[in-house]
Order: C-alpha cells, then structure tokens, then sequence
C-alpha cells in the first residue's frame, strides 16, 4: 500500500507529466518554477552536493524562509541520500548553533538576509561550507549549484531505514527534540492522507504561508501539494492582508494554516474586502481550535462568496511525520456518519491505530472517557536523535506513540484533542485544560485573543488559572467583566482568577501559543 520509493521519487514521480504546469509560485513576486523544471533542478542540487564530497547520512540544515526554493532546495539535499535539518527562521545564533552541533550538519544552506545569523551560529559548529541560495560574495549559490558541471547521481535509498529529515519539534514543552523521519514515513503520511482530503488532482492550488521549517509547513503544504500535481503558492510570513491577496488573486483553493489564521478569518474586519471565492478547504492544525471559531469562520466565509468552502482540522506531530488524524472533506464521511462536528481532528487516518490510556491506572479509558492519545502506525519516528532516554519515554517497545495529549472519541470514532497533558492546570483536584478556557473567552465578542496559563498561588499550592486578554478594538472591557463573564460560562473550579491585559499573545511561526513566554513575563 505504501509505495517503496524514497521522497522525491514519490512527490516528483509525475513531474514529467505536467512539465509545463506552475508546481511552485511566489506569491509576492510571482516568480514560477513548473513541475519540469523543479524535477531538473532537484537533480541538479542533488548531483552538485555529491560532487562537493556529501554521501548519504549527511546532515544539511537549512535556515531559510518559505521561498520556491525551499522545495528545490529539500528534494535535492534528499535525492543525494542526505539529510535535511530544517532550521526555525526566527532562531537566535545559540539556538542556530545547538540545533547545527546536536545534528551534526556538514553544511548549511540559507539565505543572504540570514547570513549574519548564519554565520554566528557556525564559528563553533562542525559546518564545512556555508551556501546562500540567492547568493553572497565567497559563498557558492543555488545557481552555482544548478549550472554545475556535475554527473548526474543515482544514490541507493532503503526508504524504511534511511533518514530524510530531522526536524526539531517546537521545544513547546522544553528544548526541541531532534526528530528521526525516514523516507517511509513521509510517503507514508502523504499516502495515508489522501483518502480523506477528495484531492482535485494536478487542480489543486495551496497556499504554503505556515514554516516549511516546521513539520506541518515542510510536508503537509509542501510535499502533499506538490505530490498532489497541483501548484503551492508560497508566502514567507502570515501577513492577514498578504494572505488574503494572495487567495484572492491566484485563485487559492486550499489552505492549511493554524488556529490564528482562522481567528482572523472569523474576525477580521478586512476578510470582507477580498473575493475568496476559490477557497474550498481550510485546514487548521498545530493548536487547539475551538468548534465555534472554526463554524464563524467557515459562516463568515461563506457569506461572502465561497459557499462551498469548508473548515476542518487535523492532529498531528513531528514524531509522526506529522499527521495521524484529520476531518474528512464533506462527502466523505465513513458510511453512515453524519457531518463531522467542527471542534474535532476527526478521524484516525488509514493504518493508523489509536488508543487513549487513564494516567491514573495506565490501563485503556473507559468508552467515552478522556486519556492519553497513543498512536501506531508508518508515520511514527525512528526515535529521537542522540536522546535515548526522551525515545524511551515517547515510543514503547510495541511502536506506540505516547503523544502527551489528552484526547477523547466519540462513538463514531471521532477525536477531539482537549490539550497536552502537560499544560493542564491542576486546581483543587481538577485538571482545567487552558485551550478549553480559551475557547471561551474567544466567544466573546470583546476580546480579539486570549491565553490561559497557571499560575502558582504559593499560599494555597493551587495553581490558578490566569487569561491574558487582547481587548477587541474599541472595546474597555476590564478584568471584573471577564471574571463576571467566565463565571456565567464554566463551572466555578474553572473560573478565571487573574486577568492580565496586553497587546499581543506570543505565537510562534507555526501558530502556537508561547505558554513559557507568558510564564517569563
Ligand atoms: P515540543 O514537543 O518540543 O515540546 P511541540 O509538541 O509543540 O513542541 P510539535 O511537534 O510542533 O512540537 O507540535 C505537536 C503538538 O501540537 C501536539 O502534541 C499537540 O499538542 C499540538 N497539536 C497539533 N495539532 C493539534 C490540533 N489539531 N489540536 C490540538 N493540538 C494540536
Ligand atoms: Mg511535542
């Protein structure tokens, strides 16, 4: 069922069917690579690397923006049997450099206005050679690499054993972990993922605006999309009113993006000045996203002119390449279920197996009952590098995922994801989960965003849940009407007790929110 090709012979094996069609856009410039030329450029990379001495295991990290070269960039590091590290583009030099030594990467490749990082973060790591895909004086570029007079490389892949990548998972919870992916399991998860979207074959166009550094940006958007023969617009930031052009203009028909870019089509005054009537799929993962913010924005959207848009979600993360569960387009519900309820991830993919385990008694949950997602499957990682102890912990001697979630099914066999066991909020004996409060301060029309952290109360040993607010524009409601508020909607252990006021809540690049940084404050 699982084709046994490595990834680029996967994504790009019909490359020479559309030749001539766009596979990749800039969305800003308009600049177009076609599906032809991507497959002889991947080529090309692949054979320069191999002539610069890179054999198969090598590490390449890549510290770049989304750029159409981002993908040339990744298939050709991959077709020369090496490995890709991609590098979070808003990284300091410290963390550019920890990221370069735990991986071991011989060269990096990135980009001119990141140079100066760049090179900071290589004075102490093991990097050979620095390239810069647009060029820089005494740096080789990517048009180096492509107009090299290299011979053509066919190198041996074993696709279930050998490293494609070795992305960092987001460090939400503490440093970011080096994350094993074979070849297996990225075709895998493209595989798996298909039955569910009802691809418009070689028709699809996909909007890339989430981090091709990050899991979700680097396979979802960009080998989903290409493999799916259609064009991947790309966008180097979210930026609502780029966003919303860009859709508008190159006639976007789907979008994956992550839980503030669907608060923003649900809020956003500017969302009714564009023509989004392209748009038929929006995808949200990475963070929790609330049942009614997902149901605004799909009414929202469909009263301007994109009826048949639909809004969904999926689950997943880097340690299982990274998608394990997903809504169905609307259609193609299993036999006899009905619509999927929106605040779900929907449904296991196909050959992926799912179990949710009481922390308390470590046996299954009872039908109905919150526990510990588990997941099995082809898209789960080969373990984490160089941490066998953070392996032991996350992958079990039976190939079960313990994702730190705490999930519940319902009888249809639909998954909702409450949040990470380790944000819950301890208060009195109860476990309030933030995302579930946050919710509801989202529902009200007042507040444009909001967060909920613990707080320790060192008197009572309690940890108090605490909301920062982002007020809407023009609205003065105050910490006492939030409070009133919150009461009216969740049972008293979830009150909110503190109200903090400010003007942005920290979000990283892939949409999460940065819980360590409302700690810090
Ligand atoms: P780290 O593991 O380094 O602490 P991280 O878990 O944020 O960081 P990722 O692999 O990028 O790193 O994110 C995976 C996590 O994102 C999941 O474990 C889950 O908590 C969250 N997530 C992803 N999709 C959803 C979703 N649809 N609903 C709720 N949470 C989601
Ligand atoms: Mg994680």
């Amino acid at each position: 069922e699982i084709p046994e090709l490595s990834v680029p012979q996967f994504v790009l094996g019909g490359a020479a069917e559309r030749a001539d069609r766009p596979a990749l856009i800039d969305g800003l410039s308009g600049e177009t690579i076609t599906h032809g030329e991507l497959a002889f450029y991947v080529e090309r990379v692949a054979a320069a690397l191999h002539a610069r001495g890179l054999r198969k295991g090598d590490v390449v990290a890549v510290f770049s923006p989304n750029t159409i070269w981002y993908p040339v960039v990744f298939h050709g590091i991959a077709a020369a049997g090496c490995v890709i590290s991609p590098v979070n583009a808003l990284y300091t030099p410290e963390e550019i450099a920890f990221q370069l030594k735990d991986s071991g990467a011989k060269v990096l490749v990135t980009v001119s206005p990141f140079l100066d990082r760049a090179l900071a973060a290589t004075e102490k790591s093991p990097v050979d050679e620095v390239i810069v895909m647009d060029g820089a004086e005494g740096h080789a570029s990517l048009r180096d690499l492509i107009t090299a007079d290299a011979p053509a490389v066919q190198v041996d892949i074993d696709p279930a054993e050998d490293l494609i990548t070795l992305p960092y998972s987001s460090g939400t919870t503490g440093l970011p972990k080096g994350v094993m992916l074979t070849h297996r399991n990225l075709v895998a998860n493209v595989t798996q993922s298909r039955p569910l979207a009802g691809v418009d074959e070689g028709n699809e166009r996909i909007i890339a605006v989430l981090p091709f550094f990050h899991i979700y940006g680097l396979t979802v958007l960009m080998n989903q999309g290409l493999q799916w023969g259609g064009a991947v617009v790309t966008l180097p930031r979210f930026d609502l009113e780029q966003f919303l052009r860009v859709v508008q203009d190159q006639k976007i028909t789907r979008a994956f993006v992550a839980p503030p870019i669907v608060l923003a089509l649900a809020k956003h005054p500017m969302v009714d000045q564009f023509d989004l009537s392209s748009l038929r799929s929006i995808t949200s993962g990475a963070a929790p996203l609330d049942e009614s913010l997902a149901q605004a924005a799909q009414d929202r959207l469909r009263k301007g002119a994109s009826e048949g848009v639909s809004v969904g979600q999926g689950y997943g993360m880097t340690e299982l390449s990274p998608v394990s569960h997903t809504t169905p387009e609307v259609g193609l519900e299993p036999a006899g279920a009905g619509p999927t309820p929106k605040g779900t991830v929907g449904y296991a993919l196909p050959n992926t197996e799912c179990r949710l385990i009481d922390p308390a008694t470590g046996e299954d949950a009872a039908p109905g009952e919150r526990g510990e997602l588990w997941v099995r499957g082809p898209q789960v990682m080969k373990g984490y590098l160089n941490n066998p102890q953070a392996t032991a912990e996350t992958l079990d001697g039976e190939g079960w995922l313990h994702t730190g979630d705490v999930a519940i099914v319902d009888d249809e066999g639909r998954y909702t994801v409450v949040d990470r066991v380790k944000e819950l909020i301890k208060y009195k004996g109860y476990q309030v989960a933030p995302a579930e409060l946050e919710a509801v301060l989202l529902n009200n029309p007042q507040i444009a965003d909001a967060a909920v952290i613990g707080v320790l109360d060192k008197e009572s040993g309690e940890e108090l849940p605490k909301a920062f607010v982002v007020r809407a524009p023009g609205s003065e409601i105050s910490e006492d009407d939030i409070k009133a508020y919150m009461a009216e909607h969740v049972a008293p252990h979830k009150k909110i007790r503190l109200v903090e006021f400010i003007d942005q809540v920290p979000k990283s690049m892939a949409g999460k929110i940065l819980r360590k940084d409302l700690k810090n404050r």
